[in-house]
């Protein structure tokens, strides 16, 4: 008789469960509704993906982090093959849309994940007003 955890009622890695779209509570593949966006509410547990804000904070890094990627990759590429313009335009266009669009959705699904196992919830002021900081009245005249 072994008394070792059972490895599959671990839960999987927030990166192998934001790869997947996996919804933080049962682990069904419903975290989106469309390529970024996510869906309402888990369509198999019903959890509220709503009450979640990961904010626009992956959005602004990613496309800082892919956009010098890229435009070094592409600068490499122009300056050791020197390939005509319409070669750029077919490579990096498509390439970069795709990189942000698979990134963001990653990313995004590892914020709600995260949010979820850690329980964070938006700020509220709870009990008395503990009224002014200790020594507020060292400034007093
Ligand atoms: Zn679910």
């Amino acid at each position: 008789v072994s008394a070792a955890p059972n490895p599959a009622a671990a839960p999987p890695s927030i990166l192998h469960a934001a790869l997947r779209g996996e919804c933080p509570r049962c682990g069904a593949a419903t975290l989106f509704a469309g390529p970024v966006r996510f869906a309402d509410r888990c369509r198999a547990c019903g959890l509220d993906f709503s009450a979640y804000n990961v904010g626009d904070g992956p959005a602004a890094f990613l496309t800082l982090a892919i956009g010098a990627l890229l435009c070094a990759a592409a600068l490499t590429l122009h300056f050791t093959l020197h390939p005509p313009f319409w070669v750029h335009v077919l490579l990096w266009v498509p390439l970069t849309s795709a990189a942000v669009v698979l990134a963001l959705r990653m990313l995004k699904a590892a914020m709600l994940i995260h949010e979820h196992r850690a329980e964070v919830r938006e700020g509220r002021l709870t009990g008395p007003d503990p009224g002014p900081a200790p020594d507020s009245d060292r400034d007093a005249p």
